[in-house]
């Protein structure tokens, strides 16, 4: 039997970053601020705000750092309350804590996307800030939520760190909101191990996050206006805010952004193939009657790495069987709220101080499956996975069909 292919492997490193890597090791500039001008970081935030079509970047040490950092931008009073989807990645509700202000949770539904009733209910209860955690890729509908936050003049920070590539109407995803985090870390579309960005149309905001970010002294004279921008409405904001905020030193290293600089003309083709290698597995998995691909919305134009669908018809029991029998057959499904100490699963963010239960995002995450697909896949390698996973889903339910004739 040819066994699936390890989803795990990353992309290789494009060589042009070499060159650059040996001439920063041969002359030891790491540090961002070192050079009058041109930093390798410097040029990833020109680009970086020039592909998504935002006025500003600030590469910083994760994306954690940058949602921490747009969250201090906003100069909150400690202790205000921000709403984000219960189905998300550990570290946003907890860029919030650090941050001294209030997560609160909002249900999500069985297509892993913000449930806008409740969304709206919560909203009203004394909301400073959102953030719109598009987990695993997925847009929750845009229109709607950006509608509800401007009618109450509530922030929307977009944490966009899986949806590189991803648009809604054909704009990308982390210019809808007034600031957007990205991440470089190694299981997203751009890899440099560890690394994040922040892309804001707003000087204020901006200017605030870049002296906070760790440049210190007269460092933000090296962050620049894009080129045309003569309002010098940024080095007025960096002049209101010099040695009034706290250095918090979450800054990225020259090495980081040659890894991630030639990465970026690698997007266009990882997201195609991205996206043509889920709708290929996505269609052989809606044909068993046991797995369903929940639809996008129709806004949106996807650039998945991985796959989610959830198990119809299966007890509890078949869930963690199927999960088993994919496993023999050498798929790695992990299904959110099945395994111990998942990150995914809110009830395990007991950091978090008040205690919520939602019934809606807690049903889902029992039973909605996670694999990754990266880019880079082929379509044998892709028939062996959805293969392995319809198999999985019959050596279960057919069982437990035969059984009840
Ligand atoms: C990976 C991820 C993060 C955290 O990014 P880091 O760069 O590792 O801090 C936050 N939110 C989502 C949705 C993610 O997928």
């Amino acid at each position: 039997m040819t066994l699936p292919p390890n989803v795990y492997d990353a992309e290789p490193i494009p060589a042009s970053a070499r060159e650059e890597i040996d001439r920063l090791l041969q002359s030891g500039d790491l540090f961002r601020y070192t050079a009058a001008e041109n930093a390798p970081v410097t040029l990833l935030e020109a680009e970086f705000a020039a592909m998504l079509g935002s006025k500003y970047a600030l590469a910083v040490s994760s994306c954690s750092a940058a949602l921490f950092l747009s969250l201090k931008a906003l100069d909150l009073p400690r202790d205000a309350r921000v709403l984000l989807p219960g189905f998300t990645f550990a570290a946003v509700p907890s860029s919030v804590v650090h941050a001294d202000l209030v997560p609160v949770l909002c249900e999500v539904g069985d297509n892993y996307r913000i449930d806008l009733v409740d969304f709206e209910a919560r909203l009203d209860d004394n909301i400073s800030a959102v953030i719109i955690s598009h987990m695993r890729g997925h847009t929750s509908d845009m229109d709607a939520i950006m509608a509800l936050c401007e009618a109450r003049d509530i922030p929307v920070i977009e944490d966009a760190a899986h949806s590189l590539g991803t648009t809604w109407h054909g704009r990308n995803i982390g210019t809808i909101g007034k600031i957007g985090c990205f991440s470089f870390q190694s299981y997203k579309l751009i890899n440099a191990g560890e690394g994040g960005i922040m892309v804001s149309d707003d000087a204020n905001l901006i200017a605030r996050a870049v002296i906070m970010s760790g440049a210190y002294e007269h460092n933000w004279k090296k962050h620049k206006a894009p080129e045309g921008d003569n309002t010098g409405e940024l080095e007025a904001a960096f002049a209101r805010w010099q040695n009034l905020l706290p250095l918090y030193n979450l800054r990225l290293s020259n090495l980081s952004a040659a890894i991630i600089r030639p990465q970026l003309a690698e997007v266009p083709r990882r997201v195609r193939d991205g996206r043509a290698n889920h709708d290929y597995v996505a269609d052989k998995l809606n044909a068993s009657p046991w797995l369903q691909v929940p639809e996008k919305l129709a806004p949106e134009a996807r650039a998945p790495d991985s796959i989610q669908f959830n198990l119809e018809g299966l007890d509890n029991t078949q869930i963690l069987a199927f999960q088993d029998a994919a496993n023999a057959r050498g798929v790695k499904v992990q299904v959110f709220g099945q395994s111990t100490d998942n990150a995914r699963a809110f009830w395990n963010w007991q950091f978090v101080p008040e205690k919520q239960e939602l019934p809606k995002t807690r049903a889902m995450l029992m039973f909605a499956c996670d694999v990754r697909l990266p880019a880079r896949l082929k379509t044998e390698e892709l028939d062996l996975i959805a293969g392995a996973l319809t198999a999985a889903a019959e050596d279960v339910m057919g069982a437990a069909k035969a059984y009840g004739t």
